[in-house]
Order: C-alpha cells, then structure tokens, then sequence
C-alpha cells in the first residue's frame, strides 16, 4: 500500500514550522501546497485546510479530482465545510481538536471585558478622554452566567466562571454531572450574561433567534466564540440598539468569511451597524489564536492523518 502523505493548503509560516517538526517527529511525508494550487496536492494525500477556507463543493470535487479522500481542518468547527457534497464524494471530514483553554480563556476575557464596558473605556481613551462611565459596572461573581454548549470549551468556561463565584447554570443537548442545566429559554431569562459555545450546525443555525433574543434578561450581555450563524445578527442588533441588551461582546459574527483577516478601514463594512454601537466589543475570530493552539493543532492533525491512514489499511 502506499504510504500516506500529508498535504497541508494554505499555511503561514508558523504553521509551516509547527508541522514540519511534528511530522519530521512522525515520519509522515509532508508537503503544502496554496489555496487552489490543486494541481500541486499528491494524489491520495490526506488534506489539511485552514479554518478560514470556504471548502465548497468546486474545491471538494477538485481535491477528489485528486484520489482525495480524507480532509482535516486545522480548526474544531467544520462549518466553513461543505459536509454534504464531502460526503456524497466519499470524502472523510475532521475537525482536529486543540487546547480548549485557548478559547476558554478568550470567552472570559471578553466577558470581563463586556462586564466593564471596556470597548467604549478604551476608545474614548484613544480619543483622550479620561471620564469615567456614566454608571458603575457590576462584578463577574454577582452575574448568573448561562453557557449554552457544555463540550470541551464550555466545560472550561464553566470551570474558570465558578472560580470567579458566579451563579452558572447551562443549556446543552448532552448533560454533565455538577452542571445546573436548564431548558434554554429560562436560561436566557435567568440569565445576565450569556456565553455560546455550540458548533454551527442546522440545528443550531439562528438558535438565538429574533424570539430567543427577546426573551432574554433585559440588559443582559451576550458573549459570542463560537461561530457567527448562531444569532440572528440583525436582531441582535436591534436587541443593542434599544438597549433592550445592553452589551455584547463577539468574536465571531455572520457573513465574516472574506471580511475578517483585511484592513477594512475606509470601506462601507458590511458590520457598520456593530462597529457603531459603543457597547459592542468586535474582535477578528482570534479566539484560537495561542502558541499552544498552534503546537496542538500541528501534533494532531499528524496524529489524525496517520489514524485515518490505518483506517484506509484497515478497510
Ligand atoms: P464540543 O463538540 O466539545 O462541544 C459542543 C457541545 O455542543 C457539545 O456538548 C454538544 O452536545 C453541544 N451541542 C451540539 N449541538 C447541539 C444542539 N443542537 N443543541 C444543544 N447542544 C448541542 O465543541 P468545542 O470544542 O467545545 O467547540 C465548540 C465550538 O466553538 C466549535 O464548534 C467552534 O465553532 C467554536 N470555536 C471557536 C473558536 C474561535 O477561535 N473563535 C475556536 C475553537 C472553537
């Protein structure tokens, strides 16, 4: 049988380095090749691609042109994939799983910043003004805090919530034990700050819909690091318009694919309406962005390929 490589499309030099070493470390024959250099992927290569890639149905079918058959994203979420065709292709599709502190950490940090209006604090600031807010904040351990997805990430969130004193409670499909679940609705009217962490799928596409939205605690805050697609954005904004929410804090949003990753200044943004609200907190899907993530995604995306090769041996 011949023996696998590891095609890795579209890297930066970080990533280059992280998977040299780890594949060097496995033995794996390992080359990469440029988004759409399709000509340039071994036939029969186990494909690495970047979370931010949109792989349609032209791409799979280009790499399938290729004896493609097995594909890794270099991110937890397979979303920006097109799951159908790459099945319909015969093609497998993993997620590579890394360091769930990484976005654990990320989802706190934007809390505490959504807490203290830290947006608005810092760019008046960069204006030169120095006031204080017109109103006091209110302290991490006297919020109720709902997670909504208790996985690998919630569950580190929930950790690091309780270690700051706040009242959790969460929604999720599957339950844990030491977790007070609740029905997602009275969750979100509990709730003062609520934090998602679901996979975008079709059922969780719009889980906080324009209803969701408004069953929510007045002036709560909403926490986003998971995927964009979960929240009807343009009632969320509405909800921040009004006040009727009274922050949010966001790392992903809908429609960021091809707008996140380029200097947009100056140009009439698609997210006008976000970036306008001075309690939005907007940052560029930088959530996974760690060393370690990166040291995590290299080792197991080898791992990955080589169990999938003993898959293919193995029938
Ligand atoms: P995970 O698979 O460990 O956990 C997901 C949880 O969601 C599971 O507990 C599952 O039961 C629950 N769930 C799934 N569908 C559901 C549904 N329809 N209803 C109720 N519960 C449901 O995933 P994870 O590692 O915790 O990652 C969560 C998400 O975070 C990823 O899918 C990805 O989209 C996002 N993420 C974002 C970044 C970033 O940089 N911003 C980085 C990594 C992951």
């Amino acid at each position: 049988m011949q023996k696998t490589m590891l095609c890795a499309i579209d890297c930066d030099m970080e990533e280059r380095q992280a998977l040299r070493a780890e594949a060097e470390r496995a033995a794996l024959p390992l080359t990469f090749a440029g988004w759409s250099d399709w000509m340039a992927v071994p036939r029969g290569a186990c494909v690495s691609v970047r979370h931010a890639a949109y792989v349609d149905e032209t791409v799979l079918r280009a790499l399938r042109a290729r004896d493609v058959t097995r594909l890794l994203t270099r991110s937890v979420g397979v979303d920006h994939i097109d799951l159908a065709t790459a099945s319909r292709l015969g093609m497998r599709v993993h997620g590579v799983p890394y360091s769930p502190d990484c976005v654990a950490e990320y989802a706190l940090t934007l809390m505490l910043m959504a807490a203290r209006n830290l947006g608005a604090v810092l760019s008046r600031v960069h204006r030169g003004d120095y006031r204080l807010e017109p109103h006091r904040a209110r302290e991490l351990r006297d919020m109720r805090v709902g997670v909504v997805g208790t996985g690998r990430i919630g569950a580190r969130v929930i950790a690091l919530l309780r270690a700051f004193g706040c009242t959790v409670a969460a929604y999720d499909r599957v339950h844990t034990e030491d977790v007070n679940y609740l029905p997602l609705d009275e969750l979100l009217a509990q709730s003062d700050l609520v934090t998602l962490h679901l996979p975008l799928t079709a059922a969780t596409r719009h889980m906080l819909n324009r209803e969701r939205i408004a069953r929510m605690k007045p002036g709560a805050l909403l926490v986003n690091v998971s995927r964009g697609g979960l929240v009807d954005t343009s009632a969320l904004c509405e909800a921040l318009e009004t006040g009727r929410l009274s922050g949010a804090a966001l790392d992903v949003v809908e429609g960021e694919q091809g707008w996140f990753y380029r200097d947009r200044s100056g140009e009439t943004p698609t997210f006008a309406r976000l970036t306008a609200l001075s309690n939005v907190i907007l940052t560029p899907h930088t959530a996974f962005y760690t060393g370690r993530a990166l040291a995590d995604v290299a080792k197991n995306t080898v791992e990955m390929c080589l169990e999938e090769e003993g898959r293919v041996a193995n029938g």
